[in-house]
């Protein structure tokens, strides 16, 4: 059905949200309330839009996320389906708080696994949960002793800006390849907390400077919202035959495209479980009447 409304013929990779529910409420969260939601996919669920997005779609890769996916009880068959009957590149994006156990279990068949931080100890902490970080680096050390490849997440605030750098020189050394440094975008938790918003986008543009300088021995990715002068504008995914690079799903099935649109409910597109299919929903506010343009993503 996409293909149908947009061209769209190739989705390289599929954000699956396999729940809402998490053990952490951290201050940013884009889901805010929806962390109290009940709503997630079964295993069959989850094998079955895997399925039907290689299929249909080419998609190669899928990141498993939340909510918070090592409370999800039926990750091994979740991971285990999509790496060894789909053959899909996994990831896992997780807060990482004491999944040891459930993590030697899925390590054969993990790609990636990426970790949230958001900052050095303390400050992790004060937005994320107490204790979050000993056990972040917990996990980044287990995956690394597993031979697990490791990234790392931080949203970038202000009250975390100053220690981007010093984050990557410990994610550096725990043998972490890269770290992804993401927007804060006001919507959820952090529409409750205006104050965890960078204002004045100089700090980003002497970040951006700090950060070329720096010469880190990891991969460092930027949203280029984090720049001075705002990012490149791209395309809404509207119009002729083409690839994109992601398509997310929420717990409910509902399908986005941007992530600027992620957590706004402007999607186009659901994933009607029930019946194994994608349906196209038009509104005046989904993103594609929006046409709400991508991040951009680029190597600092
Ligand atoms: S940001 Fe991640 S870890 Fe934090 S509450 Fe949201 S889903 Fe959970």
């Amino acid at each position: 059905m996409i293909r149908e409304v947009t061209g769209i013929r190739k989705i390289r990779m599929l954000y699956l949200q396999l729940l809402y529910r998490c053990n952490f409420t951290c201050l940013h969260c884009f889901h805010g309330k929806r962390l109290q939601y009940a709503d997630a996919f079964t295993a069959d669920e989850a094998a079955c839009l895997l399925t039907l997005m290689r299929d249909e779609y080419g998609t190669e890769e899928v990141t498993l996320l939340g909510g918070e996916p090592f409370v999800y009880r039926d990750l091994p068959q979740v991971v285990h389906h999509a790496k060894e009957a789909l053959g899909q590149r996994v990831e896992i994006c997780t807060n990482g708080y004491r999944i040891e156990r459930r993590l030697k279990e899925i390590a054969p068949h993990l790609d990636l696994l990426r970790v949230s931080l958001e900052g050095v100890g303390s400050t992790n902490d004060g937005i994320r949960r107490h204790g979050s970080y000993q056990s972040a680096l917990n996990a980044l050390s287990l995956a690394r002793d597993l031979g697990v490849p490791t990234g790392a997440t931080m949203t970038v605030t202000s009250r975390n800006i100053g220690e981007v750098l010093p984050l990557a020189g410990i994610m550096a050394r725990l043998g972490v390849q890269q770290l992804k440094l993401h927007h804060l975008r006001p919507v959820g938790n952090a529409a409750d907390h205006p104050e965890l918003l960078v204002t004045g986008p100089a700090a980003y543009g002497r970040l951006r400077e700090e950060l070329a300088a720096a010469n880190l021995p990891l991969e460092v990715i930027v949203d280029e919202d984090l720049s001075e002068h705002g990012a490149p504008q791209l395309c809404a995914p509207t119009g002729g035959p083409r690839e994109i690079d992601r398509i997310e799903a929420d717990p409910r099935g509902a399908l986005t495209m941007s992530c600027k649109a992620v957590g706004k409910d402007s999607h186009a597109f659901w994933y009607e479980k029930s019946a194994g299919r994608i349906v196209h929903q038009p509104s005046a506010s989904d993103e594609l009447t929006l046409a709400v343009p991508d991040v951009v993503y680029a190597r600092a």
